[in-house]
C-alpha cells in the first residue's frame, strides 16, 4: 500500500521493521535509516533471514532537515516513522514537510537541554500539515499509544465519559543485570528524575519523584510496586478528554533500580546540565548513558512478562450507572525474542509503530492534521493488536481504584 522510510535503527526501530517486513501487503517497500549504517544493515540482516523481506538501509543524521528530505524523496517515502530520539522530533517532521511526507513517532519532543514533556512544540504544526495535505501521528508506541487507543476504545464501546483514568506500566521482566534501563538509558532515566505530576480538578498536581507509590496486584505478573509518575500522555489524554477529573500514570520499579538510580541522581550522575570534564565539555546523564547496557542487548537475558493497561471509571453507555473498566496486554519477553531477536519493552513499542503506520497506509487515519492517538479511531487498531503479538483483555472491576 504503500513506501515507507523508518528513522532509528535502535530497538524499537528493528522490531518495527521486522513486523513491517511480516506485513508486505501494506509495507511494499521499506527503508531503514539511521545515524550509523551498519546498525541498519545488521538489523536488515536479521530481518532477511526472519522473513525473507530484503529492506533498503542508508545513513541519515535526522537534524539535517534537508539531508533527511532529500533522503524522503529519494525512497519515495509517503510516510516518515520517526523511532530515533525525541530531540529529533521537530527536524523530521519540518523535513517531512518540506519532502511532502506524512510522519508518525513515539515520543513527544523533548529539547536537549530540559526535560519538560509537553506537546505545545509539535501541536504548534497543526497547521503546517493541514494546509500541506499531510498527517502527523503523534506518540503511537504502547505508552503514549496503545493505553490512548484502549481509552478511546472504551469512550467507544463502554463508557459514555471517562471521569477518572489510571494508567499502569508493569515490567515483570528480569535480565539479571544489577542496573539497566529496558529503553534508551538517556530518555528513560530523564523521565524516571523528573518531578511526578498528575491531573486533578483541572489542575497539575507535582510531587517529588517516586515518592508516591502503591503495591498492585498485575494479572499474570503479581504483586509489584509502582511509583507515580509524570508522562506525556496525560496532557493529551485532558486536552481532548476535557471531562477527565483526574489522570494518573504509574510505573512499576524494584527495590534495586530505585537504590541504584537515587544514588547516581545524588552524586550528580543523572544531570543533563554540561560539566567540564578533561577540558572537555561533556553531560553527565549522556556519559552514564554511554557504559550503561545497550537495552537492545537484553533481549537474550530477559525472562517474564509485561503488563501496561487503563483502569477508567466514568457513566456506562446502557444507562447502568458509573462502571470501571480495566484494560490491559501482557507481553512474554522470550516470546518476543524468539519472534524478532528483542525484548518486550521494545516490542510493546515497535508493534504499535507498525501498526499505527499501518492505518495511515491503509487509509483509517489520513486526515491532514497533526493528531494524537486518542483523537484516532480506534477499532482496527485495536484488530490488529490482536493479530499482530499484542492481544488484550478487558474486565470490569467492582469500583473505582482505592489507591
Ligand atoms: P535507541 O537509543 O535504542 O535507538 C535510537 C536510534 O536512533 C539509534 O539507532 C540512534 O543511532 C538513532 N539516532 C539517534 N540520533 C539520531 C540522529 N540524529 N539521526 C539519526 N538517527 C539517530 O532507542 P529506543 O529504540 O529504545 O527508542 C526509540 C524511541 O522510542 C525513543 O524516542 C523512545 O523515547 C521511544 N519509546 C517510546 C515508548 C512508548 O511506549 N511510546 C517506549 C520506549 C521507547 P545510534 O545507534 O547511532 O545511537
Amino acid at each position: 500500500m504503500g513506501k515507507t522510510l523508518v528513522i532509528g535503527a535502535g530497538g524499537v526501530g528493528s522490531v518495527a521493521v521486522h513486523k513491517m517486513a511480516m506485513n508486505i501487503d501494506i509495507f511494499t517497500e521499506i527503508t531503514l535509516a539511521s545515524r550509523r549504517k551498519f546498525k541498519c544493515d545488521d538489523i536488515a540482516k536479521s530481518v532477511k533471514e526472519r522473513t525473507g523481506v530484503d529492506i533498503n538501509t542508508a545513513e541519515i543524521d535526522a537534524m539535517d532537515v534537508d539531508a533527511t528530505a532529500e533522503l524522503i524523496k529519494k525512497t519515495g517515502a509517503e510516510l516518515v516513522v520517526n523511532l530515533a530520539l525525541p530531540y529529533q522530533d521537530l527536524a523530521i517532521m519540518d523535513a517531512c514537510l518540506k519532502a511532502g511526507a506524512n510522519y508518525l513517532d513515539t515520543a513527544n519532543y523533548e529539547p536537549e537541554d530540559e526535560a519538560k514533556f509537553e506537546y505545545h512544540w509539535q501541536w504548534a504544526y497543526q497547521d503546517k500539515f493541514k494546509e500541506a495535505g499531510l498527517t502527523a501521528i503523534l506518540g503511537s508506541g504502547f505508552d503514549p499509544g496503545v493505553t490512548s487507543v484502549f481509552a478511546t476504545w472504551l469512550k467507544k464501546h463502554k463508557l459514555d465519559t471517562i471521569r477518572q483514568i489510571d494508567i499502569l506500566d508493569c515490567n515483570g521482566g528480569d535480565n539479571g543485570k544489577a542496573f539497566a534501563t529496558n529503553f534508551n538509558p538517556e530518555i528513560n532515566i530523564r523521565e524516571v528524575t523528573a518531578p511526578a505530576r498528575h491531573w486533578e480538578n483541572g489542575d497539575w498536581v507535582e510531587t517529588p519523584a517516586m515518592t508516591t507509590k502503591y503495591s498492585f496486584d498485575f494479572p499474570e505478573v503479581g504483586e509489584k510496586n509502582m511509583y507515580l509518575m509524570y508522562h506525556e500522555e496525560l496532557e493529551s489524554l485532558k486536552t481532548h478528554f476535557p471531562e477527565i477529573e483526574r489522570a494518573r500514570f504509574w510505573m512499576t520499579f524494584g527495590d534495586a533500580y530505585i537504590n541504584h538510580v537515587t544514588v547516581l541522581q545524588n552524586i550528580g550522575m543523572t544531570s543533563i546540565e554540561p560539566v567540564v570534564h578533561d577540558g572537555k565539555e561533556i553531560i553527565p546523564l549522556q556519559f552514564l548513558a554511554t557504559v550503561l547496557p545497550d537495552p537492545s542487548d537484553l533481549g537474550e537475558l530477559t525472562k517474564g512478562k509485561t503488563c501496561i493497561g487503563d483502569i477508567a471509571t466514568g457513566q456506562a453507555k446502557d444507562g447502568s450507572g458509573e462502571k470501571t473498566f480495566y484494560i490491559y496486554n501482557n507481553c512474554d519477553h522470550e516470546e518476543c525474542y524468539a519472534e524478532v531477536g528483542s525484548q518486550a519493552v521494545a516490542y510493546t513499542t515497535g508493534v504499535p509503530a507498525m501498526i499505527g503506520a499501518a492505518q495511515f497506509l491503509k487509509g483509517n487515519w489520513n486526515e491532514p492534521g497533526v493528531w494524537n492517538m486518542e483523537q484516532l479511531d480506534p477499532d482496527d487498531f485495536m484488530d490488529m493488536l490482536n493479530s499482530h503479538g499484542l492481544p488484550w483483555e478487558v474486565k470490569e472491576l467492582s469500583g473505582p481504584v482505592q489507591f
